[in-house]
């Protein structure tokens, strides 16, 4: 993505389940996305883990619906499976853009298919698209919605990578009584009674979460997530209906560390990357913030290592930086501004 790396922050989450955890019996889920134990072989023996990517789904999905809530406009967050197909019926050609009634809330991944594709989605009766765009790594980001500018789309990877949760305590399952549900009824489906293996309450997991050329309000909305996991607003797995898949986490110290010297930045700021590439004419088409600043009074002193410098945050450091990084990120998805994003000005259309 980006062609150098400017900043980094790493935390350890801790995870324990406050109730019982489905263990994933690999039926596929129809109630989005899934955070439920599996199973793999390691150390020698099996053990049950929580998949870094259920775990980054499920905190992506509470997340959209904290956007969605502090900005009402459509579209400030994508919907991840809105797709274009079928809405191009809608769309009309104004003075030669082509506007979309619900072109806003269309996935990420998918607007940036449409607009990079020959072969187009987009098919109006009486118009062709006359030119392919040139998507550059920074228009790309600069476009994404700002979940999908942390998380990634299928169009890009995302600045935000959990490592797979393993068992740190000692682990234990037991079996349940489970009711198959009915999928016309919803109901109890006959004869289908069966044994859930599940996770015993007080089973902790453990793992590691990265963000690579990170903006400070993108580090505020992984720290909202780490406090609403530790109020227990997070439920997951399947079953939840059941009244499984409740927990607790917790973060431990918060690491920060930039790359090479860096002139005029006091010990106390914490630069996002808006603020590292302000002024480079490449960059600014990132679409991000030159005031990408978080100052935090209690911040410990940089420790230089090799070309980094490390910034390691914990006690009363790590409680005002969560504050200021919430605060940032509260502020800014409030202010988001949804591009107009019912035209495609971008595409070149023809009358044929
Ligand atoms: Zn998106």
């Amino acid at each position: 993505m980006l062609k150098k790396a400017v900043n980094e922050a790493k935390f350890t989450l801790t995870i324990e389940a406050t109730g019982p955890l489905l263990i994933r019996s690999g039926h596929a889920t129809i109630s989005g996305p899934d955070m439920t134990p599996v199973r793999t072989y390691r150390n020698g023996h099996w053990q049950v883990y929580l998949p870094g990517s259920s775990l980054k789904g499920v905190i992506r999905s509470h997340l959209e619906r904290v956007c969605r809530t502090l900005n009402p406009s459509a579209g400030v967050v994508c919907n991840p499976f809105l797709r274009m197909e079928g809405l191009e019926k809608k769309a009309q050609i104004e003075n030669g853009r082509l506007i979309c009634p619900d072109y806003p809330e269309v996935s990420c991944g998918e607007k940036f298919k449409v607009r990079s594709k020959k072969d187009r989605l987009i098919k109006i009766k009486g118009f062709q698209p006359m030119k392919q765009e040139e998507l550059s790594n920074a228009q790309v980001y600069a476009d994404s919605c700002p979940i999908c500018r942390l998380f990634g789309s299928t169009f890009y990877v995302g600045r935000v990578s959990i490592r797979d949760a393993y068992v740190t305590s000692t682990e234990h399952t037991e079996l349940r009584d489970g009711v198959g549900i009915d999928r016309l009824t919803s109901g109890a489906a006959q004869g289908a009674k069966f044994e859930l293996e599940v996770v015993s309450s007080g089973t902790s997991f453990e793992t590691e979460v990265y963000l690579r050329n990170f903006e400070t309000w993108q580090l505020g909305m992984l720290m909202l997530a780490v406090q609403d996991l530790t109020d227990g607003l997070i439920r997951v797995g399947s079953g939840r209906s059941r009244g499984l898949g409740s927990v607790r986490g917790e973060a431990g110290e918060v690491t920060i560390t930039h790359l090479g010297k860096v002139e005029n930045k006091p010990s106390n700021e914490i630069w996002g990357l808006g603020k590292f590439i302000k002024g480079d004419d490449w960059y600014s088409r990132y679409g991000t913030w030159s005031d990408d600043v978080l100052t935090i009074d209690s911040a410990p002193k940089e420790e230089r290592n090799g070309i980094r410098e490390v910034s390691v945050f914990c006690n009363e450091a790590l409680v005002e930086l969560q504050r200021r990084a919430i605060s940032a990120f509260v502020q800014r998805i409030e202010s988001w501004q949804v591009p107009d994003a019912m035209t495609f000005e971008h595409l070149d259309f023809r009358k044929v």
